[in-house]
């Protein structure tokens, strides 16, 4: 069964460069031509559209996009006073618990959070409302209570000893945990769908999902493992567990994804080598060196490519100084597989120059998000706030990573930001730094064929030549050359062969 795309522009990312038609044999490329198209079993029209490579999105959390699309929007939020509202709203409904994500008290006039007074006063039903990043969260007393996080480590405190509402590190974790585990396998596997057909919408066509056992339980990525292959988009999970048995049960050849080496600026748990600008900390590292090594050693030996967060420049230093000694006990051959392996550092927000050469030593590949650069990194935003000028001017280098020769991919780490390629295209162009600036171009092929061989799958994904995977979308304004590519959506999206979005 063979269908013919017929389109103003099909632009492959290979060679021949462009084409007006797109031949597919069932899930794969056969050809793309100019002028005169081959013989099909079926003719798709698509006059006056262009065709691009299908967008793949290195970082995402599908059930935490899936969840916040439906719960309540304090994204919007901007001010305490806004968000409390927003949840007042929401109890009217009479909702059992309630769990919302997004809100970013860094784009307040007054960036003071409620106090733990202040979401009590809601009412008696457990309340979790998670930071943007995800690594902060409010919670009033009855959530703190029920989930068992009032005993563990990070419940913020004031001076009398009560809690502030604010949790973050192991009390975070259990807070949003606890409300996960209680999600229903149909619950779950719609909260995926929902995101994976988001990711269509918008023409992505293939995700590296990062579940979190910690944040959302391992009956998370089961869920998922189990439905994936019915899902609109492909999924290629990582697993931020280091149980290498368990992992290797679930059939994966990766391991680790968003596993939190620190935190976040935003909720100043980035692991600093200085302290914070506004705040006496350094932020804290959450694995001890010997056991990372340990673990990073383990799992290279079990074929695994390993990937894990780290935002801080100490986490970074911890994530590449492991792998060095990973590294230094391999023969010339085994260093060779090594590099290789690609194994992944996420965000690697504050690196150094010294970070980044020792990361394309090792082969090591980044996997980065634009859109946070757009959000929190330009002048007198939030990273200049938490770190001074300096350290946040020096941020995200993404023009110095690449001519250093490290693989990058892309993506948006949604539901943190929007799982939308557009706005990371746009990021990418508008980077705080000029001198750190992509164009249109790079900027695509980085959230195409770059996000591709993040997963090694550069020979099938990625790029429209033959053999390649069937995964492309059509647009009627053309995302390669419009001014500002924000806001185009495709107007029908293939994956591997299948027609998974159309307006
Ligand atoms: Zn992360």
């Amino acid at each position: 069964m063979k269908t013919l795309y017929r389109a103003r522009r099909v632009y492959t990312l290979s060679h021949p460069q462009t084409g007006d038609w797109l031949l597919v044999d069932e899930r794969h490329v056969e050809r793309v031509g100019v002028g005169e198209s081959p013989a099909a079993d079926r003719l798709v029209e698509l006059p006056g559209t262009v065709i691009l490579p299908g967008f793949i999105d290195t970082h995402v959390h599908l059930t935490g996009t899936g969840l916040s699309r439906l719960g309540i929007p304090i994204e919007r939020a901007r001010s305490a006073e806004e968000l409390l509202g927003l949840v007042a709203e929401e109890l009217t409904h009479d909702p059992a618990k309630v769990l919302a994500h997004g809100f970013d008290e860094s784009h307040w006039e007054r960036p003071e959070l409620p106090s733990g007074p202040d979401l009590d006063d809601l009412g008696d039903v457990p309340i979790i409302l998670v930071r943007a990043d995800g690594h902060l969260s409010l919670a009033n007393a009855p959530a703190l209570k029920e989930s068992g996080a009032i005993e563990l480590e990070g419940v913020e405190r004031d001076e009398v000893g009560r809690p502030t509402g604010v949790v973050r590190r192991e009390a975070n974790e259990r807070v949003q945990r606890w409300f996960h585990e209680a999600l229903t396998d149909h619950e779950i596997r719609e909260l995926q769908l929902q995101a994976a057909a988001l990711a269509a919408s918008r023409g992505v066509t293939c995700v590296h999902e990062m579940a979190i056992p910690a944040w959302r339980g391992r009956r998370d990525v089961e869920v998922l493992m189990e439905h994936r292959a019915q899902l609109p988009v492909d999924v290629v999970p990582y697993v931020a567990d280091k149980d290498i048995p368990y992992v290797m049960d679930l059939g994966l050849e990766t391991i680790g994804g968003d596993l939190s080496l620190d935190g976040s600026i935003g909720a100043r748990t980035a692991a600093l080598s200085e302290p914070y600008r506004d705040d006496r900390g350094r932020g804290a590292l959450y694995e001890r060196e010997d056991g990372l090594a340990e673990f990073f050693h383990n799992a290279h030996l079990a074929g695994f490519q390993v990937a894990v967060h780290a935002i801080g420049d100490a986490a970074i230093e911890q994530a590449v100084g492991a792998w060095e000694r990973v590294y230094r006990a391999l023969d010339s051959r085994g260093r060779r597989h090594f590099r290789a392996r690609r194994h992944r550092i996420e965000h690697f927000e504050l690196c150094t120059a010294d970070q980044v050469e020792r990361a394309a030593a090792l082969g090591l590949a980044i996997s980065i998000q634009p859109a946070f650069d757009a959000a929190w990194g330009h002048p007198g935003a939030l990273y200049d706030r938490r770190l001074g000028s300096e350290r946040a001017a020096a941020m995200n280098p993404f023009g110095a990573l690449l001519a250093r020769g490290l693989l990058l991919g892309a993506g948006s780490d949604s539901p943190i930001t929007e799982l939308d390629p557009m706005e990371g295209l746009w990021a990418l162009e508008t980077h705080h730094d000029p001198s750190q600036r992509m164009n249109r171009e790079e900027a695509v092929r980085l959230f195409t064929a770059g996000s591709a061989a993040l997963a090694h799958l550069e020979d099938k994904k990625g790029r429209l030549r033959p053999g390649m995977q069937a995964d492309f979308a059509a647009y009627d304004a053309d995302p390669v050359s419009a001014d500002d590519p924000r806001g185009i959506r495709p107007v029908l999206t293939v994956s591997r062969g299948r027609e998974v979005f159309a307006t």
